[in-house]
């Protein structure tokens, strides 16, 4: 464990829009030792799949939820928790991370479309990385890698199918329940 817990809330998911940006902010959040994303807007339930077949073939603990109401999982969250908002209208990550308790849970908010006022409201802290738009899911794995202290990039997974031989060159794929 590098911190305690830290999970990602992604807010305004579009079925038709951002499945791609939604499974990436998945994957990004479990490679970097992320274990709950819980997202909002429209329930996808072939994006479900997807992230499902990733952790039956390469591991978990990993679970995405969905949950239709994002305002009280943040005000649920604030009770023994950090919410930090990911937004390029935040406070410069190198001006305002410092300020982020090291022993409370964190939940990470990252938008789709435009974020809800409410948001910026609710959040403990509006974290920009560098104040231009950009990916979130960069912003995601930039905050993620600094938060964690480049210690986040998980090399162990429970319950796998497959797992990658690291090699120099080439490609090897070792398969068999971990
Ligand atoms: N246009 C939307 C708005 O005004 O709220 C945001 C669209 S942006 C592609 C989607 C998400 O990426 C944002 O909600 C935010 O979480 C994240 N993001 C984009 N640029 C960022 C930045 N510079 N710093 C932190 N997060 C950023």
């Amino acid at each position: 464990m590098v911190r305690p817990e830290v999970s990602v809330l992604r807010l305004g998911h579009r079925v038709d829009r951002d499945e791609r940006a939604t499974m990436h902010v998945l994957l990004a959040s479990r490679a970097l030792s992320v274990s709950e994303v819980i997202y909002s807007g429209q329930r996808d339930a072939n994006l479900e799949k997807r992230i499902q077949g990733v952790v039956d073939r390469w591991g978990g603990p990993f679970e995405v939820t969905y949950e239709r109401n994002w305002r009280s999982i943040i005000q649920n969250w604030k009770e023994s928790s950090v919410v930090c908002h990911l937004t390029m209208y935040g406070i410069n990550i190198n001006e305002c991370l410092h300020k982020v308790p090291k022993e409370k849970p964190v939940l990470v908010l990252v938008g789709s479309q435009k974020v809800h006022k409410d948001a910026f409201q609710l959040a403990d802290y509006n974290i920009a990385v560098g104040n231009q738009p950009h990916s979130e899911i960069a912003a995601l794995a930039i905050f993620l890698d600094r938060l964690f202290e480049g210690k986040g990039l998980k090399t162990e997974f429970e319950k796998g199918r497959m797992r990658v031989a690291p090699r120099e060159k080439g490609k090897k794929v070792i398969f068999g329940v971990l």
